[in-house]
């Protein structure tokens, strides 16, 4: 039987209590007969482990995770370490150092979630962004100097590279055709930003002739805020740059019902690397330890991974369960208004999984 081999990293806060949820309906799905079998083996790095050891993981870490098929991380923050050392020590570092330069984050209104927007109904709100993940606003370019004088100066620099934007447009471009839709918007603000953003509209032109199926437009960032919430339908599939989409994808995970439910997958297309899944929430230190998370974000990641291994049956039986438990309001959990504990949601979706 096949054995995929999946490194568990639930690093901060609330990472702790979902991603032990998620790795149990992993299990209780390979258990019910989906014909492979799972070898997880968890890392401990994190907040506690920066404390022990003066960073968030070790220098080989990564060394330890490239012979896994894919990685399921919870998420990185701690109160008492800054939020640069918690980001680009552990989560920064794994999506870096194995090029995962598409970060995927699909947002659909799931049944029983009540979202904010109210002439909005499910299918008029099913798109999915595609986040440049390894350059950009995010390059790491920049520095300080002259720090606590008058005359200290800080920069950081927004780098773009022609092969870093034209593997992410073609990779939106390739995802665009394969949804029923065909449809993407380039996200953009070329208006003012007339260097890099220019390139980027260049470059989405010339990718664009590769896909004479997909039908294509470009929004100005700030525009494409007001359209998700003015006329979601409108849209499918985007593509933006990392910080753009960064900003984007939290509106979406809020327009759609909770940040407790959204999912993300930071992918290395060409498969050199174990890919990452995880929620997009954050450490949520004011719920942690209390088993009030929502584990529905990290459930729906496991399916964008089971879809990465290219297990599609039982991503699809997966996400079923999910959406039947998301269905019933008794199975709701704070964030959604309910009363739900982590584990009783995890339990109701291991439930369905073994009755199947
Ligand atoms: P970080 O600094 O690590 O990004 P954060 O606490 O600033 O974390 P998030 O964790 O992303 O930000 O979330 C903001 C708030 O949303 C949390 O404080 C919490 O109340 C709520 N929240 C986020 N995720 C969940 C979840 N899975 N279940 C329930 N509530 C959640």
């Amino acid at each position: 039987m096949k054995t995929y081999k999946i490194a568990c990293i639930p690093g901060d806060g609330i990472g702790k209590e979902v991603v032990p949820a998620g790795q149990e309906v992993l299990e209780a799905l390979a258990a019910s007969g989906a014909g492979f079998r799972f070898e997880f083996t968890s890392f401990g790095w994190g907040g506690d482990w920066y404390r022990a050891h003066g960073k968030m993981m070790p220098d080989d870490g990564l060394e330890a995770l490239r012979d896994q098929d894919a990685i399921l991380f919870g998420s990185a923050g701690d109160p008492h370490i800054p939020d640069h050392v918690t980001l680009w020590g552990l989560r920064l570092k794994i999506c870096q150092g194995f090029d995962q330069y598409a970060n995927v984050r699909p947002t659909r209104i799931l049944p029983g979630i009540d979202a904010p927007l109210k002439r909005c109904t499910p299918k008029d709100l099913d798109w999915v962004i595609v986040r440049e993940n390894s350059e950009g606003e995010y390059a790491g370019v920049g520095g300080r100097a002259h720090q606590g004088h008058p005359i200290e100066v800080a920069t950081d620099v927004s780098m773009m590279t022609r092969a870093g934007v034209e593997r992410i447009m073609r990779f939106a471009f390739k995802l665009a055709q394969s949804r029923p839709r065909k449809q993407l918007t380039v996200v953009t603000k070329s208006n003012a930003q007339r260097h890099a953003m220019v390139m980027w509209d260049e470059i989405a032109l010339a990718v664009s002739k590769e896909f004479p199926d997909v039908k294509w437009d470009k929004e100005l960032v700030d525009a494409c805020t007001a359209r998700m919430v003015n006329r979601p339908a409108s849209l499918d599939t985007l593509v933006a740059t990392n910080l753009h989409a960064d900003i984007l994808s939290d509106l979406a995970a809020a327009l759609a019902g909770s940040l407790g439910i959204a999912p993300t997958g930071n992918i290395d297309p060409e498969r050199r690397y174990p890919s990452m899944f995880e929620p997009i929430h954050g450490s949520a230190f004011d719920i942690m330890g209390k088993g009030l998370a929502n584990p529905v974000g990290t459930f729906w990641s496991c399916v964008m991974l089971l879809e990465h291994l290219g297990e599609k049956e039982a991503a699809a039986r997966l996400m079923q369960a999910i959406e039947e438990v998301t269905a019933d309001p008794k199975l709701h959990t704070g964030d959604l208004g309910g009363k739900a504990k982590t584990a009783d949601v995890t339990a109701a979706v291991v439930s369905r999984l073994k009755n199947r």
